[in-house]
C-alpha cells in the first residue's frame, strides 16, 4: 500500500493548500484492512475551531471490538510479529518511524483540525517527538539482554521475557499522535499485538497511522484501531476475555472504572496514565524571573492546559509573588489565542463545548470563593464558532477552593503563596494527584531535598520538562496504577518474566 505525500510547512500558503486537499480516514482499521462498523452506524467529529463538523467516523461496537481483538489473537498466536527475531522487528518499527516522518506534515495537519492543537506545537513538538519515540523503542529491541539467575551448579535458571500477547490501548484526545507513540512503540517492539481505541473526538490521525504501519511492513491483524465511544467500546475491550492487558491514558474516574472491567472479567493487566494538579514551587531564591515567568507560562498554558502535567498551581514565596506575577502578566500577551491553522497562534480552542462550559464554570467558581481574577477568565473569539477560552490566572488561592484542588484541563492558574519551605513541601503534596512538578531554586541542596520530598513522577529542577524519550512518565497516587510511558521500563511493563528452570545431569 503506497500513501500520497503531502506537504505542510509553517508557511500560512501551504498549510491552507494542504487544509483544502487532505483527506480523511474515517473507517475502523481491523485485521489490516479499513472497514464499516459492523452496525454501519457512524458519528460526526467537530472542528473545535469552527464548531462545524468535520468528519464520520465509524461508530465501532461490541461485535468490532470482538473481530479486532480475534484478528490480534491470530496474528499473536501465528508468530507472525512475536516470533519475528527482535532485530527484524527493530526494522520494521524503524521503517514505520520513516514513514511517521515523511507524512508528518499530513499527520500533524490531522491533530490540528481535529483536536485544535495549534499548527505549530504539531509540526515541531508532537510529531517529531513521535517519530523519535518510535525510533528509540525499535533501537531498544535488541539491545536488552535476559538474565540467569545465580542458582547452583545442578541447574541453569533462565529468567526471560516474553509479550504478554493482545493489548488493548485507550487514547485520550488531548495529544491525539503522541499518545499513541508513547503506547504504541514499546508494545510494539515487546512483540504485542494491539486494539487501539482513540478518543472519540481525536480519531484522524491515529486512523491515518494503521495505514501507514500497514506500508512499513507490520503484518495483519497486528496493529487495529476501532473509533467509538468510550463508554462502548473501552468498556468492551477491557471486560473482554481474550485481551491480556490494557493501557490507558485518560481521567482518573474512567481508569478507576477499568480496574473493575478487569476485576470483573479475566483480571487483565491495567496500566493507567491519569490527571494531575501539577505544583510549580518557587523559593525565595530561585533566580532570573524572566526565565521563570517564562518557564511557568509554558508549563501552564501549553496546549491550552488540556496537559496531564500542566503546571497549573504556582506556589511562590510571599516575597518573590509579585515581580513574578506581574512578568508573568506582562508576557502572558505572547499567549496569543487564535485560529490553531495560523502559525502565530499559541492557544487553540477547548476540545468540545462541553469542555469549554466546565473550564469556565471552574472560572466563576474561583470568583465565588473569593480568589482573585488578575488576567483573562472569559470566552473569546466568538465569532469563529469555535471554543476559545483566554488564558487565565487568579491570585489569592486558598488550598482548600475548588481551583486549586480539581484537575481544570484548561488555561487557567492558581496562585497559592507560602513562607517556610517545610509549608511549600506540604502544599505541593496536598492533593490526591502526583504526575509532574517543578521547582526553582538556585540552591542545589534545597533542590534536592525538595525534589525527594514531593510525591510525583516526575519532579523538573529550573524549569518545566518531562524528561524525553529515555525517561519513564507516570504517576504517584491517583495519577497512575502500575504505568509509566516511554523509556525501557514501558517495556518491561508489556511482557511477562518467566523463569526456566534446568535439572543439568
Ligand atoms: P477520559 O474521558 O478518561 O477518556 C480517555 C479515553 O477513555 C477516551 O478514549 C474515552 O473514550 C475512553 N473512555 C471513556 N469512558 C470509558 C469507559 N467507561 N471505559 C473505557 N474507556 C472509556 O479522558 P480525556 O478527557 O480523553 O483526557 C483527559 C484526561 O487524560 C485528563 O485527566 C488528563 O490529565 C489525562 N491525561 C493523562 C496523561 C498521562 O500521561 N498521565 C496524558 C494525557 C492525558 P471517549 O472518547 O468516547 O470519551
Amino acid at each position: 500500500m503506497k500513501t500520497p505525500v503531502l506537504n505542510v510547512t509553517l508557511e500560512p500558503k501551504s498549510i491552507k493548500a494542504a487544509t483544502a486537499k487532505i483527506k480523511f480516514r474515517t473507517q475502523a482499521f481491523i485485521n489490516g484492512r479499513y472497514v464499516n462498523a459492523a452496525s454501519g452506524k457512524t458519528y460526526v467529529s467537530t472542528n473545535p475551531a469552527t464548531g462545524q463538523p468535520l468528519a464520520k467516523i465509524a461508530a465501532c461496537e461490541a461485535a468490532d471490538v470482538d473481530a479486532a481483538v480475534k484478528a490480534a489473537r491470530r496474528a499473536f498466536d501465528q508468530g507472525v510479529w512475536a516470533k519475528r527475531s527482535p532485530t527484524e522487528r527493530k526494522h520494521v518499527l524503524l521503517r514505520f518511524a520513516d514513514l511517521v516522518e515523511k507524512n508528518l506534515g499530513e499527520l500533524a495537519l490531522l491533530d490540528c483540525l481535529d483536536a485544535g492543537k495549534p499548527i505549530t506545537d504539531c509540526l515541531t513538538m508532537d510529531l517529531p517527538d513521535s517519530v523519535h519515540c518510535f525510533r528509540w523503542h525499535a533501537e531498544a529491541i535488541d539491545k536488552e539482554y535476559e538474565k540467569v539467575s545465580p542458582t547452583g551448579p545442578g541447574n541453569v535458571a533462565m529468567i526471560v521475557r516474553e509479550p504478554l500477547g493482545v493489548v488493548g490501548a485507550i487514547l485520550p484526545w488531548n495529544f491525539p499522535f503522541q499518545m499513541a507513540a508513547w503506547k504504541l512503540g514499546p508494545i510494539l517492539a515487546t512483540g504485542n499485538s494491539v486494539v487501539l481505541k482513540p478518543a472519540r473526538q481525536t480519531a484522524l490521525s491515529v486512523l491515518r497511522l494503521a495505514e501507514i504501519a500497514a506500508e512499513a511492513g507490520i503484518p495483519d491483524g497486528v496493529l487495529n484501531v476501532v473509533p467509538g465511544s468510550g463508554a462502548v467500546i473501552g468498556a468492551a475491550l477491557c471486560r473482554h476475555p481474550d485481551v491480556d492487558a490494557a493501557a490507558f491514558t485518560g481521567s482518573t474516574e474512567v481508569g478507576r472504572q477499568l480496574l473493575q472491567y478487569s476485576a470483573e472479567s479475566n483480571l487483565k493487566r491495567i496500566m493507567l496514565e491519569l490527571g494531575g494538579k501539577n505544583p510549580q514551587v518557587v523559593f525565595e531564591d530561585a533566580g532570573d524571573v524572566d526565565y521563570i515567568a517564562r518557564q511557568a507560562l509554558s508549563s501552564v498554558f501549553w496546549n491550552m492546559g488540556e496537559n496531564c502535567s500542566s503546571g497549573s498551581r504556582l506556589i511562590v514565596h510571599r516575597k518573590f509573588k509579585d515581580k513574578l506575577l506581574s512578568r508573568m502578566i506582562e508576557l502572558s500577551r505572547e499567549w496569543v489565542v487564535g485560529s490553531p491553522l495560523d502559525p502565530a497562534t499559541k492557544i487553540g480552542p477547548m476540545i468540545e463545548e462541553s469542555h469549554m462550559m466546565k473550564v469556565l464554570e471552574y472560572v466563576e467558581s474561583g470568583k465565588r470563593e473569593g480568589a482573585k481574577l488578575v488576567l483573562g477568565g472569559k470566552r473569546t473569539l466568538l465569532k469563529t464558532g469555535g471554543y476559545f477560552v483566554e488564558p487565565t490566572i487568579f491570585d489569592g488561592v486558598k488550598p482548600a477552593m475548588k481551583i486549586a484542588r480539581e484537575e481544570i484541563f484548561g488555561p487557567v492558574l492558581s496562585v497559592l503563596t507560602f513562607d517556610t519551605e517545610e509549608e511549600a513541601i506540604i502544599l505541593a503534596n496536598d492533593t490526591p494527584y502526583g504526575l509532574t512538578a517543578s521547582l526553582y531554586s538556585e540552591n542545589v541542596s534545597r533542590a534536592h531535598r525538595v525534589a525527594r520530598a514531593i510525591r510525583a513522577g516526575t519532579v523538573s529542577v529550573n524549569c518545566f520538562s518531562e524528561g524525553d524519550a529515555t525517561t519513564p512518565f507516570g504517576g504517584y497516587k491517583q495519577s497512575g496504577f502500575f504505568g509509566r510511558d516511554k523509556s525501557i521500563f514501558a517495556h518491561y511493563q508489556y511482557t511477562e518474566l518467566k523463569t526456566i528452570w534446568m535439572q543439568l545431569t
